[in-house]
């Protein structure tokens, strides 16, 4: 593979604004990718109608062009990529892990793995397939995989996780399938929050089902603040288009690890940052604290 056929991508979900801890992973996948020669995708991951918040795609698209990021191509929608779901989900069915589970959210423990109960009822065909039920797939029992940043994670899904729903009970794709998929046919390399990192390994799991090549995975910290609370319950969380872009974009470098850069604007900032970039330098741990500039 050369390197013009390496591609990244973010994928944010139309739930809301792009915020401090978004603009990190945003920022990650850029440098990865510009210091590769790779290309950068943008894909909304806008599958969950029910969740999806009206406008919210195109503010994440302005904050991301004021913020200085621009993306390769079209912008991508998993809502345009119902045949491709469709069609992994009969590869899923035929492997015969596939099963009907008819457990509403009140009969499973709460915070842990689905118990299993169901397994009974696997499917042979898309036919069948229930009406009231969603379908969940029976995983193996560890994955292992070498993250660019992480190093090498064993994760026990079958403990950890669960049997995962890959299509929801309201004829829904889920996330993990969605996700699983795209990023095995589109992109070669997936930089994200380490709070991925169970999901990462139940998606490698559907990618082995469908004899996918995954892409290569790097997970960065999740930012928390001084008490050690995700970023997401702070005020600093939501509102990056009202801060100083440019000593948001410092304190984002800073936050990953990268050594100082001094540049006046923001075009500058990018064509620094993608040449100093050192993904090695990312903190290896699964959460880090913030300090902004
Ligand atoms: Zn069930």
């Amino acid at each position: 593979m050369t390197q013009s056929d390496s591609v990244g991508r973010f994928a944010p979900s139309p739930t809301g604004d792009l915020h401090f801890g978004s603009l990190l992973a945003a920022m990650a996948s850029f440098c990865e990718a510009h210091s590769k020669g790779a290309l950068w995708r943008l894909r909304i991951d806008d599958i969950d109608g029910p969740r999806s918040v009206v406008g919210s795609a195109e503010r994440i698209q302005n904050s991301l062009k004021a913020y200085g990021m621009s993306w390769h191509g079209e912008l991508i929608s998993q809502s345009n990529h119902s045949e491709r779901y469709q069609r992994s989900l009969s590869s899923l069915i035929d492997t015969g892990f596939v099963f009907n589970c008819h457990c509403s959210r009140r009969q499973l423990p709460q915070g842990r793995p689905y118990p299993g109960q169901c397994r009974s009822n696997r499917l042979r065909s898309v036919d069948d397939i229930k009406e009231d039920c969603a379908l969940r797939l029976i995983l193996p029992a560890t994955i292992e995989f070498d993250d660019g940043v992480q190093g090498i994670q064993r994760v026990a899904i079958a403990d950890e996780v669960g049997d995962i729903i890959i299509w929801r009970r309201d004829k829904l794709v889920s996330y993990s399938l969605a996700c699983a998929v795209d990023d095995a046919l589109d992109c070669t390399e997936v930089v994200r929050g380490a709070d991925l990192l169970s999901s990462t390994a139940a998606q490698l799991a559907i990618m082995q089902y469908l004899h996918m090549t995954p892409p290569k995975y790097s997970h960065i910290p999740v930012a928390v603040d001084a008490n050690n609370d995700k970023l997401s319950k702070h005020s600093k969380a939501t509102a990056i288009d009202d801060m100083d872009k440019l000593s948001t974009l410092h304190s984002a470098w800073k936050f990953l690890g990268q050594r100082p850069i001094t540049v006046p604007d923001i075009s500058s900032f990018w064509t620094a940052a993608a040449s100093h970039w050192q993904l090695r330098d990312v903190p290896h741990s699964p959460r880090a604290q913030v300090s902004f500039e």
